[in-house]
Protein backbone atom coordinates (compact mmCIF):
# COMPACT_ATOMS: atom_id res chain seq x y z
CA UNK A 1 0.00 0.00 0.00
CA UNK A 2 1.44 3.17 -0.96
CA UNK A 3 1.73 5.99 2.11
CA UNK A 4 2.19 9.71 1.74
CA UNK A 5 5.14 10.81 2.86
CA UNK A 6 5.73 13.56 5.34
CA UNK A 7 5.90 16.14 3.07
CA UNK A 8 9.43 18.22 3.15
CA UNK A 9 8.46 21.39 1.60
CA UNK A 10 11.20 22.42 -0.49
CA UNK A 11 13.39 19.28 -0.53
CA UNK A 12 12.45 18.21 -3.74
CA UNK A 13 14.72 21.24 -5.26
CA UNK A 14 17.65 20.73 -2.70
CA UNK A 15 20.52 20.00 -4.86
CA UNK A 16 21.69 16.10 -4.88
CA UNK A 17 22.63 14.78 -1.93
CA UNK A 18 24.76 11.85 -0.52
CA UNK A 19 23.18 8.53 1.21
CA UNK A 20 24.37 9.68 4.75
CA UNK A 21 22.78 13.13 4.05
CA UNK A 22 19.60 11.54 2.24
CA UNK A 23 19.43 9.34 5.58
CA UNK A 24 19.45 12.15 7.49
CA UNK A 25 16.78 14.12 5.55
CA UNK A 26 14.77 10.97 5.82
CA UNK A 27 14.74 10.67 9.30
CA UNK A 28 13.64 13.92 11.18
CA UNK A 29 12.53 12.04 14.33
CA UNK A 30 15.58 10.34 15.51
CA UNK A 31 14.86 7.78 17.98
CA UNK A 32 18.32 8.36 19.74
CA UNK A 33 18.72 11.80 19.58
CA UNK A 34 18.76 14.14 22.75
CA UNK A 35 15.43 15.00 24.21
CA UNK A 36 13.16 17.60 26.34
CA UNK A 37 13.96 15.09 29.08
CA UNK A 38 17.71 14.95 28.69
CA UNK A 39 18.08 19.07 28.45
CA UNK A 40 17.06 20.08 32.14
CA UNK A 41 16.44 24.08 30.51
CA UNK A 42 13.97 22.69 28.48
CA UNK A 43 11.69 21.80 31.10
CA UNK A 44 10.37 25.55 31.79
CA UNK A 45 9.11 25.97 28.41
CA UNK A 46 7.75 22.08 28.12
CA UNK A 47 5.80 22.84 31.03
CA UNK A 48 4.41 25.95 29.83
CA UNK A 49 3.29 24.41 26.81
CA UNK A 50 1.88 21.74 28.84
CA UNK A 51 -0.20 23.84 30.80
CA UNK A 52 -1.09 25.52 27.71
CA UNK A 53 -2.24 22.50 26.20
CA UNK A 54 -4.08 20.68 29.49
CA UNK A 55 -6.37 24.57 29.68
CA UNK A 56 -6.99 23.98 26.14
CA UNK A 57 -5.46 27.53 25.47
CA UNK A 58 -2.75 26.55 22.60
CA UNK A 59 -2.67 28.88 20.32
CA UNK A 60 -2.38 28.18 16.33
CA UNK A 61 0.94 29.53 16.36
CA UNK A 62 3.97 29.25 18.63
CA UNK A 63 7.83 30.24 18.37
CA UNK A 64 10.57 29.01 20.54
CA UNK A 65 13.04 30.91 20.62
CA UNK A 66 16.71 30.40 22.08
CA UNK A 67 20.36 30.78 21.15
CA UNK A 68 21.85 28.06 18.71
CA UNK A 69 22.59 24.87 20.11
CA UNK A 70 19.95 25.01 23.68
CA UNK A 71 17.75 22.51 22.06
CA UNK A 72 15.06 24.68 19.97
CA UNK A 73 14.27 21.93 17.32
CA UNK A 74 14.18 18.83 19.79
CA UNK A 75 11.75 21.33 22.36
CA UNK A 76 9.40 22.05 19.01
CA UNK A 77 9.44 18.43 17.64
CA UNK A 78 8.47 16.96 20.81
CA UNK A 79 5.81 19.58 21.44
CA UNK A 80 4.42 18.33 17.88
CA UNK A 81 4.82 14.19 18.71
CA UNK A 82 2.82 15.08 22.28
CA UNK A 83 0.16 16.59 20.53
CA UNK A 84 0.04 13.95 17.26
CA UNK A 85 0.45 11.00 20.06
CA UNK A 86 -2.96 9.26 19.83
CA UNK A 87 -2.48 8.06 23.72
CA UNK A 88 0.62 10.41 25.04
CA UNK A 89 2.26 9.59 28.28
CA UNK A 90 0.90 12.40 30.60
CA UNK A 91 2.10 11.32 34.04
CA UNK A 92 3.48 14.57 35.90
CA UNK A 93 7.24 14.93 34.87
CA UNK A 94 7.14 12.18 32.13
CA UNK A 95 4.85 13.34 29.85
CA UNK A 96 5.39 12.32 26.23
CA UNK A 97 4.40 11.04 22.96
CA UNK A 98 3.73 7.35 23.43
CA UNK A 99 6.15 6.07 20.54
CA UNK A 100 3.78 3.07 19.72
CA UNK A 101 0.38 4.50 18.46
CA UNK A 102 -0.19 4.12 14.75
CA UNK A 103 0.74 8.24 14.66
CA UNK A 104 3.78 7.86 16.62
CA UNK A 105 4.48 4.85 14.06
CA UNK A 106 3.91 6.98 11.01
CA UNK A 107 5.77 10.40 12.39
CA UNK A 108 8.92 8.25 13.35
CA UNK A 109 8.98 6.19 9.90
CA UNK A 110 8.30 10.07 8.10
CA UNK A 111 5.28 9.52 7.14
CA UNK A 112 2.96 10.92 9.13
CA UNK A 113 0.82 13.27 6.63
CA UNK A 114 -0.38 15.81 9.08
CA UNK A 115 2.96 16.61 9.42
CA UNK A 116 4.95 19.62 7.66
CA UNK A 117 8.65 20.74 8.03
CA UNK A 118 10.33 23.06 6.38
CA UNK A 119 13.65 22.50 8.62
CA UNK A 120 17.03 23.51 7.25
CA UNK A 121 18.29 21.34 5.00
CA UNK A 122 21.58 22.79 3.80
CA UNK A 123 23.27 25.06 5.30
CA UNK A 124 21.51 28.74 5.70
CA UNK A 125 18.79 27.60 3.37
CA UNK A 126 16.50 30.57 3.15
CA UNK A 127 12.72 29.85 2.47
CA UNK A 128 11.55 30.90 -0.19
CA UNK A 129 7.66 31.87 -1.14
CA UNK A 130 7.36 28.33 -3.30
CA UNK A 131 8.31 26.47 0.14
CA UNK A 132 5.33 28.54 1.67
CA UNK A 133 2.79 27.55 -0.96
CA UNK A 134 3.41 24.02 -1.13
CA UNK A 135 2.70 24.55 2.91
CA UNK A 136 -0.44 26.76 2.13
CA UNK A 137 -1.92 23.65 -0.12
CA UNK A 138 -1.11 21.23 2.00
CA UNK A 139 -3.04 22.66 5.14
CA UNK A 140 -6.10 22.85 2.23
CA UNK A 141 -6.22 19.19 1.74
CA UNK A 142 -8.12 16.81 4.36
CA UNK A 143 -6.70 15.77 7.73
CA UNK A 144 -6.01 12.08 8.72
CA UNK A 145 -6.25 13.16 12.38
CA UNK A 146 -7.85 15.71 14.71
CA UNK A 147 -4.58 18.21 14.07
CA UNK A 148 -2.19 19.43 11.42
CA UNK A 149 1.28 20.73 12.09
CA UNK A 150 3.71 22.42 10.23
CA UNK A 151 7.05 22.89 11.87
CA UNK A 152 9.66 25.39 10.53
CA UNK A 153 12.68 25.98 11.68
CA UNK A 154 14.21 29.09 12.17
CA UNK A 155 11.35 30.80 10.97
CA UNK A 156 13.82 34.38 10.27
CA UNK A 157 14.80 32.22 7.16
CA UNK A 158 11.88 33.56 5.29
CA UNK A 159 12.27 36.36 2.77
CA UNK A 160 9.56 39.34 2.42
CA UNK A 161 7.28 37.33 0.06
CA UNK A 162 7.48 34.45 1.90
CA UNK A 163 6.96 35.37 5.36
CA UNK A 164 3.82 37.65 3.75
CA UNK A 165 2.43 34.42 2.64
CA UNK A 166 2.64 32.31 5.73
CA UNK A 167 1.15 35.60 7.09
CA UNK A 168 -1.72 35.39 5.55
CA UNK A 169 -2.31 31.28 6.80
CA UNK A 170 -1.74 32.87 10.32
CA UNK A 171 -4.47 35.44 9.78
CA UNK A 172 -6.86 32.45 8.71
CA UNK A 173 -5.96 29.51 9.95
CA UNK A 174 -7.29 26.21 9.00
CA UNK A 175 -9.33 24.94 12.29
CA UNK A 176 -7.12 22.05 13.76
CA UNK A 177 -4.06 23.31 12.37
CA UNK A 178 -0.94 24.58 14.79
CA UNK A 179 2.06 26.38 13.08
CA UNK A 180 5.39 26.01 14.89
CA UNK A 181 8.54 27.61 14.58
CA UNK A 182 11.89 28.02 15.93
CA UNK A 183 14.25 30.87 15.74
CA UNK A 184 17.48 32.07 16.99
CA UNK A 185 16.68 35.51 15.87
CA UNK A 186 12.82 36.50 16.57
CA UNK A 187 13.82 40.22 16.24
CA UNK A 188 14.18 39.33 12.28
CA UNK A 189 10.57 38.17 11.93
CA UNK A 190 8.13 40.64 10.18
CA UNK A 191 6.20 42.36 13.51
CA UNK A 192 2.94 41.34 11.69
CA UNK A 193 3.98 37.21 12.31
CA UNK A 194 5.14 38.31 15.68
CA UNK A 195 1.73 39.29 16.64
CA UNK A 196 -0.10 36.40 15.57
CA UNK A 197 2.08 33.69 17.60
CA UNK A 198 3.00 33.31 21.01
CA UNK A 199 6.31 33.09 22.01
CA UNK A 200 8.18 30.18 24.35
CA UNK A 201 11.35 30.96 25.28
CA UNK A 202 14.27 28.53 26.00
CA UNK A 203 16.52 30.28 28.67
CA UNK A 204 20.49 30.16 28.36
CA UNK A 205 21.28 27.97 31.36
CA UNK A 206 23.87 28.64 33.85
CA UNK A 207 27.75 27.87 33.35
CA UNK A 208 27.25 25.40 36.10
CA UNK A 209 24.11 23.45 34.31
CA UNK A 210 25.96 23.68 31.33
CA UNK A 211 29.33 22.50 32.63
CA UNK A 212 27.46 19.51 34.86
CA UNK A 213 25.62 18.36 31.58
CA UNK A 214 28.39 18.38 29.36
CA UNK A 215 30.84 16.29 31.90
CA UNK A 216 28.07 13.62 32.87
CA UNK A 217 26.53 13.09 29.29
CA UNK A 218 29.55 13.45 27.13
CA UNK A 219 32.36 12.11 30.03
CA UNK A 220 34.49 15.64 29.05
CA UNK A 221 36.88 16.74 31.25
CA UNK A 222 35.66 19.92 32.89
CA UNK A 223 38.43 22.20 31.22
CA UNK A 224 36.67 20.99 27.92
CA UNK A 225 33.12 21.31 29.06
CA UNK A 226 34.04 25.34 30.17
CA UNK A 227 35.90 25.70 26.89
CA UNK A 228 32.44 24.58 24.89
CA UNK A 229 30.20 26.59 27.30
CA UNK A 230 32.59 29.77 26.67
CA UNK A 231 32.67 29.60 23.12
CA UNK A 232 29.08 29.28 23.07
CA UNK A 233 29.12 27.04 19.95
CA UNK A 234 26.39 25.56 17.74
CA UNK A 235 27.68 21.87 18.31
CA UNK A 236 27.63 22.60 22.08
CA UNK A 237 24.71 19.88 22.55
CA UNK A 238 26.91 17.11 20.88
CA UNK A 239 29.63 17.64 23.03
CA UNK A 240 31.73 17.72 20.04
CA UNK A 241 34.71 20.61 20.70
CA UNK A 242 34.83 23.16 18.32
CA UNK A 243 36.14 22.15 14.93
CA UNK A 244 38.06 25.01 14.52
CA UNK A 245 41.42 25.98 16.54
CA UNK A 246 40.35 28.75 18.77
CA UNK A 247 44.14 29.39 20.06
CA UNK A 248 45.60 30.49 17.03
CA UNK A 249 43.73 33.64 16.53
CA UNK A 250 43.74 34.55 19.92
CA UNK A 251 47.57 34.58 19.57
CA UNK A 252 47.48 36.34 16.56
CA UNK A 253 45.09 39.12 18.58
CA UNK A 254 47.63 38.81 21.45
CA UNK A 255 50.32 39.38 19.18
CA UNK A 256 49.10 41.99 16.76
CA UNK A 257 48.08 44.30 20.39
CA UNK A 258 51.60 43.73 22.02
CA UNK A 259 53.93 43.89 18.85
CA UNK A 260 54.25 46.73 16.40
CA UNK A 261 54.35 45.98 12.41
CA UNK A 262 52.49 42.84 12.85
CA UNK A 263 49.49 43.59 10.99
CA UNK A 264 49.97 41.14 8.15
CA UNK A 265 51.04 38.14 9.65
CA UNK A 266 47.67 38.49 11.76
CA UNK A 267 46.02 39.49 8.81
CA UNK A 268 46.74 35.84 7.33
CA UNK A 269 46.25 33.73 10.13
CA UNK A 270 42.60 35.37 10.42
CA UNK A 271 42.23 34.86 6.77
CA UNK A 272 42.41 30.91 7.42
CA UNK A 273 39.32 30.90 9.15
CA UNK A 274 35.24 31.61 8.56
CA UNK A 275 34.93 35.39 9.52
CA UNK A 276 31.25 34.99 11.77
CA UNK A 277 33.40 32.92 13.63
CA UNK A 278 36.28 35.06 13.98
CA UNK A 279 34.15 37.80 14.39
CA UNK A 280 31.84 36.37 17.04
CA UNK A 281 35.01 34.70 18.96
CA UNK A 282 36.46 37.95 19.20
CA UNK A 283 33.76 39.79 20.42
CA UNK A 284 33.37 36.80 23.03
CA UNK A 285 37.25 37.63 23.84
CA UNK A 286 36.65 41.49 23.70
CA UNK A 287 33.55 40.94 26.73
CA UNK A 288 36.25 39.09 29.02
CA UNK A 289 38.71 42.23 28.20
CA UNK A 290 36.02 44.51 29.28
CA UNK A 291 35.32 42.63 32.46
CA UNK A 292 38.66 42.75 33.34
CA UNK A 293 38.95 46.98 33.09
CA UNK A 294 36.08 46.87 34.45
CA UNK A 295 37.59 44.94 37.73
CA UNK A 296 35.00 42.16 37.41
CA UNK A 297 35.68 38.67 38.04
CA UNK A 298 36.28 36.78 34.14
CA UNK A 299 34.30 33.87 33.58
CA UNK A 300 36.98 32.54 30.73
CA UNK A 301 38.29 29.05 31.40
CA UNK A 302 42.12 29.22 32.69
CA UNK A 303 43.55 28.39 29.20
CA UNK A 304 41.92 31.60 28.04
CA UNK A 305 42.71 33.86 31.01
CA UNK A 306 46.43 34.38 30.13
CA UNK A 307 45.19 35.69 26.76
CA UNK A 308 42.72 38.13 28.25
CA UNK A 309 45.08 39.45 30.95
CA UNK A 310 47.65 40.57 28.12
CA UNK A 311 44.96 41.98 25.69
CA UNK A 312 43.65 43.85 28.23
CA UNK A 313 46.81 45.52 29.41
CA UNK A 314 48.32 45.89 25.95
CA UNK A 315 45.54 49.02 25.55
CA UNK A 316 43.51 51.52 27.90
CA UNK A 317 39.72 51.42 28.71
CA UNK A 318 38.32 53.58 26.73
CA UNK A 319 40.65 51.71 23.70
CA UNK A 320 38.75 48.72 24.65
CA UNK A 321 35.87 50.57 24.99
CA UNK A 322 35.89 51.84 21.09
CA UNK A 323 37.03 48.18 19.97
CA UNK A 324 33.79 47.39 20.42
CA UNK A 325 32.50 49.29 17.79
CA UNK A 326 34.77 48.41 15.34
CA UNK A 327 34.09 44.33 16.44
CA UNK A 328 30.65 45.35 15.98
CA UNK A 329 30.97 46.38 12.42
CA UNK A 330 33.18 43.10 11.77
CA UNK A 331 30.50 41.19 12.93
CA UNK A 332 27.67 42.49 11.05
CA UNK A 333 29.88 42.97 7.52
CA UNK A 334 30.84 39.36 8.24
CA UNK A 335 28.40 37.71 6.20
CA UNK A 336 28.70 39.82 3.53
CA UNK A 337 32.25 38.77 2.75
CA UNK A 338 32.90 41.34 -0.26
CA UNK A 339 36.58 41.89 0.23
CA UNK A 340 37.79 39.43 2.59
CA UNK A 341 41.37 40.38 2.66
CA UNK A 342 40.56 44.30 2.83
CA UNK A 343 38.27 43.88 5.34
CA UNK A 344 40.63 41.98 7.59
CA UNK A 345 43.30 44.82 7.35
CA UNK A 346 41.03 47.64 8.11
CA UNK A 347 39.79 45.62 11.07
CA UNK A 348 43.46 45.00 12.13
CA UNK A 349 44.52 48.44 11.49
CA UNK A 350 41.27 50.14 13.41
CA UNK A 351 42.07 47.56 16.73
CA UNK A 352 45.65 48.92 17.04
CA UNK A 353 45.30 52.40 15.84
CA UNK A 354 46.35 54.66 18.76
CA UNK A 355 43.77 57.67 17.65
CA UNK A 356 40.77 54.66 17.87
CA UNK A 357 39.80 56.68 21.32
CA UNK A 358 39.38 60.18 19.18
CA UNK A 359 38.15 59.16 16.08
CA UNK A 360 35.18 57.45 17.45
CA UNK A 361 34.53 59.93 19.55
ZN1 LIG B 1 1.70 7.83 20.30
Amino acid sequence: MARARTSKVGADKAKPKNAAEDLAAESPWPNSSVGVADMPWLRAPWDRFLSMHRQNRLPHGLLVTGASGLGSLTLAREMAAYLLCADPVTTPGAERACGECASCRLRRAGTHPDIQLLVRDGANKDISVDDIRTLIESFSLTRYGPLRVALIEQAERMNRSAANGLLKLLEEPPPGSLFLMTSERADLLPSTIRSRIQRLAIAVPCRATLVDWLTLRYGLATEEAELLWFIGDDRLMDGSLPAWDWQSPTMAWVRLMTERDQVLPVVKQWQTMDRDVLARWLMRLWVEVMRMHSGLPTEAPASIQPFIQKLAGARSKSHWLKVHRVLLEFLQSARHPLNEELALDRLALDLVDPDLPARLA
